[in-house]
Protein backbone atom coordinates (compact mmCIF):
# COMPACT_ATOMS: atom_id res chain seq x y z
CA UNK A 1 0.00 0.00 0.00
CA UNK A 2 1.12 3.76 -0.51
CA UNK A 3 2.54 5.87 2.02
CA UNK A 4 3.63 3.04 4.25
CA UNK A 5 -0.06 2.67 5.59
CA UNK A 6 -0.53 -0.36 7.31
CA UNK A 7 -4.39 -2.66 7.48
CA UNK A 8 -6.42 -0.69 10.40
CA UNK A 9 -9.16 -2.56 11.20
CA UNK A 10 -9.77 -0.14 14.41
CA UNK A 11 -13.62 0.08 15.55
CA UNK A 12 -13.04 3.47 15.79
CA UNK A 13 -11.58 6.40 15.22
CA UNK A 14 -11.01 4.35 11.87
CA UNK A 15 -9.27 4.68 8.73
CA UNK A 16 -10.39 7.42 6.65
CA UNK A 17 -10.24 6.99 2.79
CA UNK A 18 -6.85 8.21 0.74
CA UNK A 19 -8.27 9.84 -1.32
CA UNK A 20 -9.37 12.29 1.49
CA UNK A 21 -6.54 12.37 3.75
CA UNK A 22 -4.57 13.49 0.68
CA UNK A 23 -7.44 16.49 -0.35
CA UNK A 24 -7.36 17.44 3.16
CA UNK A 25 -2.95 17.65 2.66
CA UNK A 26 -3.21 19.59 -0.27
CA UNK A 27 -5.26 22.08 0.85
CA UNK A 28 -3.92 21.83 4.45
CA UNK A 29 -1.92 25.22 4.29
CA UNK A 30 -3.80 27.89 2.12
CA UNK A 31 -7.57 26.41 1.60
CA UNK A 32 -8.52 26.76 -1.79
CA UNK A 33 -6.97 30.44 -1.97
CA UNK A 34 -7.98 31.69 1.22
CA UNK A 35 -4.65 32.02 2.35
CA UNK A 36 -5.37 29.88 5.55
CA UNK A 37 -6.04 26.04 6.66
CA UNK A 38 -9.84 25.17 7.51
CA UNK A 39 -8.42 24.88 10.98
CA UNK A 40 -7.67 28.41 11.27
CA UNK A 41 -10.50 30.12 9.86
CA UNK A 42 -13.38 31.94 11.57
CA UNK A 43 -16.68 29.75 11.58
CA UNK A 44 -18.67 33.02 10.57
CA UNK A 45 -16.25 33.27 7.52
CA UNK A 46 -17.84 33.03 3.69
CA UNK A 47 -15.13 30.34 3.18
CA UNK A 48 -16.41 27.91 5.98
CA UNK A 49 -20.23 28.80 5.74
CA UNK A 50 -19.59 27.11 2.20
CA UNK A 51 -17.75 24.26 3.78
CA UNK A 52 -20.93 23.26 5.93
CA UNK A 53 -23.74 24.48 3.56
CA UNK A 54 -22.12 22.18 1.60
CA UNK A 55 -21.84 19.18 4.30
CA UNK A 56 -25.49 19.56 5.02
CA UNK A 57 -26.42 19.73 1.05
CA UNK A 58 -24.30 16.58 0.06
CA UNK A 59 -25.04 14.60 3.57
CA UNK A 60 -29.15 14.77 2.52
CA UNK A 61 -28.18 13.63 -1.01
CA UNK A 62 -26.09 10.66 0.13
CA UNK A 63 -28.82 9.59 2.92
CA UNK A 64 -31.70 11.18 0.96
CA UNK A 65 -32.41 12.70 4.08
CA UNK A 66 -36.40 14.18 3.52
CA UNK A 67 -37.29 18.05 3.98
CA UNK A 68 -39.01 17.72 7.21
CA UNK A 69 -35.69 16.45 9.06
CA UNK A 70 -33.46 19.00 10.24
CA UNK A 71 -29.55 17.71 10.22
CA UNK A 72 -27.13 19.16 13.16
CA UNK A 73 -23.73 18.72 13.35
CA UNK A 74 -22.42 18.79 17.13
CA UNK A 75 -19.84 17.71 19.61
CA UNK A 76 -19.92 15.61 22.84
CA UNK A 77 -20.23 12.14 20.54
CA UNK A 78 -22.88 9.41 20.30
CA UNK A 79 -21.98 9.46 24.39
CA UNK A 80 -23.93 13.10 25.01
CA UNK A 81 -26.62 11.57 22.95
CA UNK A 82 -27.50 9.46 25.05
CA UNK A 83 -28.36 11.93 27.80
CA UNK A 84 -29.77 14.81 24.65
CA UNK A 85 -32.19 12.23 23.23
CA UNK A 86 -33.97 12.00 26.83
CA UNK A 87 -33.73 15.66 27.92
CA UNK A 88 -35.27 16.78 24.99
CA UNK A 89 -37.50 14.01 23.71
CA UNK A 90 -38.53 12.45 26.86
CA UNK A 91 -41.17 15.17 27.80
CA UNK A 92 -44.79 14.21 27.17
CA UNK A 93 -45.08 11.20 28.74
CA UNK A 94 -41.88 11.10 30.66
CA UNK A 95 -41.49 7.31 29.85
CA UNK A 96 -39.22 5.56 26.78
CA UNK A 97 -39.02 2.32 25.37
CA UNK A 98 -35.71 0.81 25.00
CA UNK A 99 -34.52 -1.66 22.66
CA UNK A 100 -31.38 -3.64 24.46
CA UNK A 101 -28.47 -5.50 22.10
CA UNK A 102 -25.52 -4.47 23.24
CA UNK A 103 -23.17 -2.47 25.56
CA UNK A 104 -23.94 1.03 23.86
CA UNK A 105 -27.94 0.63 23.99
CA UNK A 106 -27.24 -0.41 27.50
CA UNK A 107 -25.84 2.53 28.73
CA UNK A 108 -28.13 4.60 26.41
CA UNK A 109 -31.05 3.04 28.38
CA UNK A 110 -28.68 3.94 31.97
CA UNK A 111 -28.44 7.40 30.86
CA UNK A 112 -31.68 8.02 29.73
CA UNK A 113 -33.12 6.54 33.42
CA UNK A 114 -31.37 9.97 35.24
CA UNK A 115 -34.53 11.76 32.84
CA UNK A 116 -37.58 9.50 33.42
CA UNK A 117 -39.15 5.94 33.46
CA UNK A 118 -37.07 3.74 30.93
CA UNK A 119 -38.86 0.36 29.70
CA UNK A 120 -36.94 -2.44 28.75
CA UNK A 121 -38.54 -3.53 25.61
CA UNK A 122 -36.65 -5.74 24.12
CA UNK A 123 -33.44 -7.52 25.05
CA UNK A 124 -30.63 -10.31 24.16
CA UNK A 125 -28.83 -10.20 27.32
CA UNK A 126 -29.12 -13.41 28.19
CA UNK A 127 -27.78 -15.02 24.87
CA UNK A 128 -24.85 -12.20 26.00
CA UNK A 129 -26.20 -10.11 23.02
CA UNK A 130 -25.36 -12.73 19.95
CA UNK A 131 -28.38 -11.67 17.78
CA UNK A 132 -31.05 -8.67 18.29
CA UNK A 133 -34.79 -8.78 19.55
CA UNK A 134 -36.56 -9.91 16.65
CA UNK A 135 -40.11 -7.45 16.27
CA UNK A 136 -42.15 -10.41 17.30
CA UNK A 137 -40.36 -10.12 20.72
CA UNK A 138 -40.21 -6.67 21.27
CA UNK A 139 -42.63 -5.18 24.30
CA UNK A 140 -43.83 -2.01 23.06
CA UNK A 141 -45.66 0.83 25.15
CA UNK A 142 -47.54 3.20 22.61
CA UNK A 143 -47.43 5.93 25.64
CA UNK A 144 -43.87 5.61 25.17
CA UNK A 145 -42.18 9.40 24.54
CA UNK A 146 -40.24 7.39 21.60
CA UNK A 147 -38.22 3.99 21.14
CA UNK A 148 -34.45 4.06 21.07
CA UNK A 149 -32.55 1.20 19.54
CA UNK A 150 -28.99 1.08 18.22
CA UNK A 151 -28.75 -0.16 14.58
CA UNK A 152 -25.61 -1.57 14.59
CA UNK A 153 -23.25 -3.10 17.68
CA UNK A 154 -19.97 -2.16 17.13
CA UNK A 155 -18.80 -4.42 20.40
CA UNK A 156 -20.72 -7.48 19.46
CA UNK A 157 -21.06 -7.11 15.65
CA UNK A 158 -24.63 -7.58 15.08
CA UNK A 159 -26.83 -5.71 13.51
CA UNK A 160 -30.37 -5.06 12.80
CA UNK A 161 -31.91 -6.87 9.98
CA UNK A 162 -35.13 -5.05 9.96
CA UNK A 163 -36.57 -1.28 11.44
CA UNK A 164 -38.32 -1.74 14.29
CA UNK A 165 -42.35 -0.97 13.49
CA UNK A 166 -42.98 1.15 16.41
CA UNK A 167 -46.75 2.65 15.09
CA UNK A 168 -46.80 6.05 15.53
CA UNK A 169 -44.43 6.66 18.34
CA UNK A 170 -40.63 7.97 17.20
CA UNK A 171 -37.90 5.40 16.64
CA UNK A 172 -34.57 7.02 17.52
CA UNK A 173 -31.50 5.44 16.17
CA UNK A 174 -27.64 5.32 17.41
CA UNK A 175 -26.12 4.71 13.99
CA UNK A 176 -22.55 5.35 14.83
CA UNK A 177 -21.38 2.11 13.39
CA UNK A 178 -23.37 2.03 10.22
CA UNK A 179 -24.02 5.27 9.13
CA UNK A 180 -23.85 5.66 5.02
CA UNK A 181 -22.48 2.12 4.63
CA UNK A 182 -25.92 1.20 3.41
CA UNK A 183 -28.56 3.24 2.34
CA UNK A 184 -31.44 3.60 5.10
CA UNK A 185 -35.36 4.48 4.87
CA UNK A 186 -34.40 7.92 7.09
CA UNK A 187 -38.31 8.78 7.07
CA UNK A 188 -38.81 5.68 9.57
CA UNK A 189 -37.00 7.40 12.10
CA UNK A 190 -37.69 10.24 14.50
CA UNK A 191 -34.09 10.68 15.18
CA UNK A 192 -31.47 9.04 13.86
CA UNK A 193 -27.94 10.17 15.83
CA UNK A 194 -23.76 8.94 15.13
CA UNK A 195 -20.44 9.91 16.35
CA UNK A 196 -18.30 10.35 13.19
CA UNK A 197 -15.50 8.91 13.95
CA UNK A 198 -16.47 5.79 12.23
CA UNK A 199 -17.54 5.79 8.99
CA UNK A 200 -17.25 9.66 8.31
CA UNK A 201 -14.73 12.13 9.77
CA UNK A 202 -12.09 11.97 12.52
CA UNK A 203 -13.60 12.68 16.15
CA UNK A 204 -15.48 15.13 17.40
CA UNK A 205 -18.75 15.37 15.51
CA UNK A 206 -21.38 13.77 15.96
CA UNK A 207 -24.30 13.94 13.24
CA UNK A 208 -28.40 13.93 14.59
CA UNK A 209 -30.77 13.90 12.00
CA UNK A 210 -33.87 14.98 13.50
CA UNK A 211 -37.77 15.45 12.29
CA UNK A 212 -38.78 18.86 12.79
CA UNK A 213 -42.03 18.13 14.78
CA UNK A 214 -39.82 16.30 17.77
CA UNK A 215 -38.16 20.09 17.72
CA UNK A 216 -41.23 21.10 19.06
CA UNK A 217 -41.16 18.97 22.32
CA UNK A 218 -40.35 21.64 25.14
CA UNK A 219 -36.91 20.59 26.92
CA UNK A 220 -36.92 21.59 30.98
CA UNK A 221 -35.95 25.34 31.54
CA UNK A 222 -32.27 24.47 32.92
CA UNK A 223 -31.57 21.94 29.96
CA UNK A 224 -28.21 23.54 28.64
CA UNK A 225 -28.68 25.74 25.24
CA UNK A 226 -26.37 23.53 23.31
CA UNK A 227 -28.23 20.52 24.68
CA UNK A 228 -31.52 21.87 23.28
CA UNK A 229 -31.80 20.61 19.83
CA UNK A 230 -34.86 23.52 18.86
CA UNK A 231 -31.97 26.14 19.42
CA UNK A 232 -29.45 24.46 17.86
CA UNK A 233 -31.39 23.34 14.99
CA UNK A 234 -32.87 27.83 14.90
CA UNK A 235 -29.08 28.13 15.10
CA UNK A 236 -28.13 26.08 12.09
CA UNK A 237 -25.67 23.80 14.54
CA UNK A 238 -23.94 27.73 14.50
CA UNK A 239 -24.91 29.02 18.18
CA UNK A 240 -21.25 28.28 19.24
CA UNK A 241 -18.34 27.61 16.99
CA UNK A 242 -19.39 24.24 15.69
CA UNK A 243 -16.69 21.27 14.92
CA UNK A 244 -14.87 22.79 11.61
CA UNK A 245 -12.55 20.44 10.92
CA UNK A 246 -14.32 17.34 11.26
CA UNK A 247 -16.99 19.07 9.41
CA UNK A 248 -14.84 19.77 6.49
CA UNK A 249 -13.38 16.14 6.58
CA UNK A 250 -17.24 15.05 6.62
CA UNK A 251 -17.86 16.91 3.26
CA UNK A 252 -14.61 15.54 1.29
CA UNK A 253 -15.92 12.08 2.78
CA UNK A 254 -19.43 12.62 1.08
CA UNK A 255 -17.90 13.85 -2.01
CA UNK A 256 -15.78 10.41 -1.95
CA UNK A 257 -19.27 8.77 -1.36
CA UNK A 258 -20.79 10.85 -4.18
CA UNK A 259 -18.09 10.78 -6.73
CA UNK A 260 -18.48 6.19 -6.23
CA UNK A 261 -21.91 6.88 -6.76
CA UNK A 262 -23.74 6.70 -3.36
CA UNK A 263 -24.96 4.05 -0.86
CA UNK A 264 -25.93 1.51 -3.42
CA UNK A 265 -22.17 1.30 -4.82
CA UNK A 266 -20.71 1.49 -0.82
CA UNK A 267 -23.16 -0.96 0.48
CA UNK A 268 -22.25 -3.64 -2.46
CA UNK A 269 -18.58 -2.92 -1.57
CA UNK A 270 -19.67 -3.60 2.18
CA UNK A 271 -21.71 -6.99 0.92
CA UNK A 272 -18.47 -8.08 -0.64
CA UNK A 273 -16.04 -7.25 1.84
CA UNK A 274 -17.70 -8.80 4.98
CA UNK A 275 -18.50 -11.64 3.06
CA UNK A 276 -15.25 -12.63 2.13
CA UNK A 277 -14.38 -12.66 5.80
CA UNK A 278 -18.20 -14.45 7.15
CA UNK A 279 -17.48 -17.03 4.03
CA UNK A 280 -13.68 -17.63 6.24
CA UNK A 281 -15.71 -18.35 9.29
CA UNK A 282 -18.39 -20.70 8.04
CA UNK A 283 -15.96 -22.63 6.46
CA UNK A 284 -13.51 -22.67 8.86
CA UNK A 285 -13.05 -25.32 11.88
CA UNK A 286 -11.08 -23.28 14.07
CA UNK A 287 -12.50 -19.78 14.16
CA UNK A 288 -16.76 -19.41 14.51
CA UNK A 289 -18.57 -16.23 14.50
CA UNK A 290 -19.74 -14.40 17.62
CA UNK A 291 -22.83 -13.44 15.95
CA UNK A 292 -25.54 -16.33 16.05
CA UNK A 293 -28.13 -15.52 13.49
CA UNK A 294 -27.12 -14.85 10.30
CA UNK A 295 -29.07 -12.19 9.51
CA UNK A 296 -27.80 -10.22 12.17
CA UNK A 297 -24.30 -10.32 11.00
CA UNK A 298 -22.64 -6.81 10.75
CA UNK A 299 -21.31 -5.54 7.38
CA UNK A 300 -18.83 -2.84 9.52
CA UNK A 301 -17.69 -4.80 12.93
CA UNK A 302 -17.13 -8.60 12.31
CA UNK A 303 -16.86 -10.57 15.63
CA UNK A 304 -15.09 -14.31 15.83
CA UNK A 305 -12.79 -16.36 17.99
CA UNK A 306 -11.34 -19.46 18.22
CA UNK A 307 -12.99 -20.18 21.96
CA UNK A 308 -9.56 -20.45 23.18
CA UNK A 309 -8.32 -16.88 24.86
CA UNK A 310 -4.69 -18.13 24.05
CA UNK A 311 -4.81 -18.91 20.69
CA UNK A 312 -7.18 -15.57 20.08
CA UNK A 313 -3.61 -13.36 21.74
CA UNK A 314 -1.60 -15.19 18.97
CA UNK A 315 -4.08 -14.43 16.56
CA UNK A 316 -4.02 -10.72 17.14
CA UNK A 317 -0.01 -10.62 17.71
CA UNK A 318 0.84 -12.55 14.46
CA UNK A 319 -1.68 -10.55 12.43
CA UNK A 320 -0.55 -6.87 13.55
CA UNK A 321 3.18 -8.49 13.17
CA UNK A 322 1.93 -8.67 9.30
CA UNK A 323 0.61 -5.12 9.38
CA UNK A 324 -2.88 -5.69 10.62
CA UNK A 325 -3.68 -3.39 13.54
CA UNK A 326 -6.54 -3.32 16.22
CA UNK A 327 -7.99 -7.09 15.40
CA UNK A 328 -8.40 -7.69 19.27
CA UNK A 329 -12.02 -8.06 20.00
CA UNK A 330 -14.01 -5.46 23.02
CA UNK A 331 -13.38 -7.12 26.25
CA UNK A 332 -16.74 -7.31 26.62
CA UNK A 333 -16.96 -10.55 23.89
CA UNK A 334 -13.20 -11.26 23.80
CA UNK A 335 -12.06 -12.82 20.97
CA UNK A 336 -11.15 -10.68 17.92
CA UNK A 337 -13.03 -8.33 15.92
CA UNK A 338 -12.42 -7.09 12.22
CA UNK A 339 -13.64 -2.99 12.14
CA UNK A 340 -13.99 -2.84 8.17
CA UNK A 341 -15.76 0.58 7.73
CA UNK A 342 -16.70 2.33 4.31
CA UNK A 343 -12.97 3.20 3.55
CA UNK A 344 -11.22 -0.29 4.27
CA UNK A 345 -9.67 -1.36 1.41
CA UNK A 346 -10.73 -4.92 0.19
CA UNK A 347 -7.30 -6.12 0.06
CA UNK A 348 -6.92 -5.64 3.80
CA UNK A 349 -9.33 -8.11 4.03
CA UNK A 350 -8.17 -10.29 1.90
CA UNK A 351 -5.02 -10.39 3.36
CA UNK A 352 -6.64 -11.04 6.91
CA UNK A 353 -8.52 -14.14 4.96
CA UNK A 354 -5.34 -15.59 3.59
CA UNK A 355 -3.77 -15.10 7.33
CA UNK A 356 -7.11 -16.73 8.84
CA UNK A 357 -6.55 -19.74 6.69
CA UNK A 358 -2.63 -20.21 7.00
CA UNK A 359 -3.41 -19.67 10.99
CA UNK A 360 -5.68 -22.62 11.21
CA UNK A 361 -3.35 -24.79 9.28
CA UNK A 362 -0.80 -23.89 11.86
CA UNK A 363 -2.52 -24.33 14.72
CA UNK A 364 -4.69 -27.20 14.09
C1 LIG B 1 -18.58 4.35 19.24
C2 LIG B 1 -20.00 4.27 19.55
C3 LIG B 1 -20.59 5.06 20.55
C4 LIG B 1 -19.80 6.00 21.40
O1 LIG B 1 -19.48 7.08 20.62
P1 LIG B 1 -18.74 8.38 21.19
O2 LIG B 1 -18.76 9.26 19.99
O3 LIG B 1 -17.37 7.94 21.60
O4 LIG B 1 -19.53 8.91 22.31
C5 LIG B 1 -21.95 4.96 20.75
N1 LIG B 1 -22.70 4.12 20.02
C6 LIG B 1 -22.16 3.34 19.07
C7 LIG B 1 -23.04 2.43 18.28
C8 LIG B 1 -20.80 3.38 18.80
O5 LIG B 1 -20.28 2.61 17.85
Amino acid sequence: MAFDRIFNFSAGPSVLPEEVLLSAQKDLLNYQGSGMSVMEMSHRSKVFDDIIVTAEAKLRKVMNIPDNYKVLFLQGGATLQFAMVPMNLMTVNGKADYIVSGNFSKKAAEEAAKYGKVQIAGTTKAENFSRVPRQDELLLDPEADYVHICYNNTIYGSVFDYIPETGNVPLVADLSSCIMSEPIDVSKFGVIYAGAQKNVAPAGLTIVIIREDLLERTPKEYTPLLMNYKILAENNSMYNTPPCWPIYICKLVLDWLLDMGGLEVIKKRNVEKASLIYEALDNSKLFKPAVSVKANRSLMNVTFRTGDDELDAKFVKEATARGMTNLKGHRAVGGMRASIYNAFPIEGVRTLVEFMKEFEAKNS
